[in-house]
C-alpha cells in the first residue's frame, strides 16, 4: 500500500459516518408515517421511510445506511421484532439504535422487544417531544460509539505507522513481510526485499541539523511511496533505512523496482529550508522463492538484503546491489 493510500486511510478515519445523521423509518399507516417523517425532518434529520419490515431489512443491508431505526412493530412481510433479531445477528462495525413502535403496552410484549435487541421503545399513541427526546438520546450514544470508533483507529494507526514519514513502522512492515512471504510459500511466486538507505545522512544532520534531516527523512518517504506498485509496501525500518516489499515479481522487475526508488531519491534535489541538497540511496535487493525454490525464513531475506547493501555502500554508494537468494537456508 503506498502512502497515498496510507493518507487517505488517516483521512477516511476524521470523517463522520454517513449514516449519523439518517433515520429509517418503517411503519405501515401512511398517515402515521408521513408524520413520523416530517417530524424528523423538522428536527434535521435526513429520513429513509419504508412501509414495510423487508424493505427496512434491504435498506439496513446497504453501504452507509442509517444507523439508527424507528420500527414498527407490526408490519407486513416483517415484523419489527425480526427486523431488530436480524439487525443484532448481523451487526459487523457499527452498532445501530433500534426504537421500536408498539400499540402494545404489555410488560411482556415490552420485554420481548427489548430482548429481540430493541434499544427503546415507545408506546402508541406518544408526545411527539417524547419521541423527540428518546432520538435524542439514541444520537447520544452513537456520537459516543462514533469518538470511541474514532479514538480506536487513530491508536491502531498510529501503532502501525512511523510519525515521522507516515510509513508502515518496523513492526508493522516485519508482519508484512512475514505475510508476504507465508503467501509466496501458497502460490509459488517470488517475493522482493529491498533494503534502502540514504547515503551520508550524518553528514546532512551535522552540516544543517537534525530539523533539516527530518524534512529530508519525510520527503524521501513520500517519494519512495510514490515510486512502487499500488501492492509493494514501503516501511521506515529505522533511522536512515527504508524496508519495501515487492511480491510476485521477478528478478528483472525487482531490479528495474529498484532502480526506481534510487532515481525518486538520488536524480531530483531535495527543497530545504537551507536550499536545495543533493541526496542519495543505496539499495541491497534480493529475490526469493521462485519456481519451485523453497522460501527462505524472513530472517535471512533481512540479512542478505543487508549485506547486498553494505556491498553498494563498498562500491560506492548511490547504487543497487543484488544478492539471489533462490534456494533454502539451511
Ligand atoms: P552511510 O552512507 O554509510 O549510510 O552513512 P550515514 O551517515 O548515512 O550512516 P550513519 O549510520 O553513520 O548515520 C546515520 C544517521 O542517521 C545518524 C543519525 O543521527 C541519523 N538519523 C537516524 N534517525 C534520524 C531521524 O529520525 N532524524 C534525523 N534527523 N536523523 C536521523
Ligand atoms: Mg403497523
Ligand atoms: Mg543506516
Ligand atoms: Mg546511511
Amino acid at each position: 500500500m503506498n502512502l497515498s493510500h496510507q493518507l487517505e486511510e488517516r483521512e477516511a478515519l476524521t470523517l463522520p459516518s454517513p449514516g449519523l445523521d439518517t433515520v429509517l423509518i418503517a411503519e405501515d399507516d401512511p398517515i402515521f408515517r408521513h408524520l413520523l417523517e416530517s417530524w424528523l425532518q423538522r428536527w434535521k434529520y435526513r429520513v429513509v421511510a419504508v412501509d414495510n419490515g423487508l424493505d427496512a431489512w434491504k435498506v439496513l443491508q446497504q453501504d452507509n445506511s442509517p444507523q439508527m431505526a424507528i420500527l414498527d412493530w407490526m408490519m407486513p412481510g416483517m415484523d419489527g421484532i425480526e427486523v431488530c433479531r436480524r439487525i443484532r445477528g448481523n451487526e459487523r462495525g457499527r452498532y445501530r439504535y433500534v426504537v421500536l413502535l408498539t400499540a402494545k403496552d404489555d410488560k411482556h410484549d415490552v420485554v420481548a422487544g427489548l430482548d429481540a435487541g430493541a434499544d427503546d421503545y415507545l408506546t402508541k399513541p406518544f408526545a411527539v417531544e417524547e419521541l423527540r427526546a428518546r432520538i435524542r438520546a439514541g444520537k447520544r450514544v452513537l456520537e459516543l460509539q462514533e469518538a470511541l470508533l474514532h479514538a480506536h483507529q487513530a491508536l491502531q494507526f498510529e501503532a502501525e505507522h512511523d510519525p515521522l514519514t507516515s510509513l508502515w513502522n518496523r513492526g508493522a512492515i516485519f508482519k508484512v513481510m512475514e505475510k508476504e512471504a507465508q503467501r509466496s510459500r501458497r502460490n509459488g511466486k517470488s517475493l522482493g526485499i529491498v533494503m534502502a538507505d540514504l547515503d551520508h545522512f550524518k553528514e546532512i544532520n551535522d552540516s544543517y541539523g537534525h530539523l533539516v534531516g527530518d524534512a529530508i527523512l519525510k520527503e524521501t518517504g513520500s517519494r519512495l511511496a510514490a515510486a512502487v506498485r499500488s501492492y509493494d509496501w514501503v516501511g521506515r525500518y529505522g533511522g536512515e533505512e527504508f524496508l519495501i516489499i515487492v511480491p510476485g515479481c521477478d528478478a528483472a522487475g525487482l531490479s528495474a523496482s529498484a532502480e526506481r526508488l534510487r532515481q525518486a531519491v538520488g536524480d531530483h534535489p531535495f527543497k530545504s529550508s537551507v536550499g536545495p541538497l543533493s541526496v542519495t540511496l543505496s539499495l541491497g535487493a534480493v529475490i526469493a522463492g521462485a519456481g519451485k525454490m523453497e522460501m527462505p525464513d524472513c530472517e535471512a531475506l533481512l540479512r542478505a538484503a543487508d549485506e547486498a547493501l553494505y556491498i553498494a555502500k563498498a562500491k560506492g554508494r548511490n547504487r543497487i546491489e543484488s544478492a539471489g537468494l533462490l534456494v533454502a537456508q539451511p
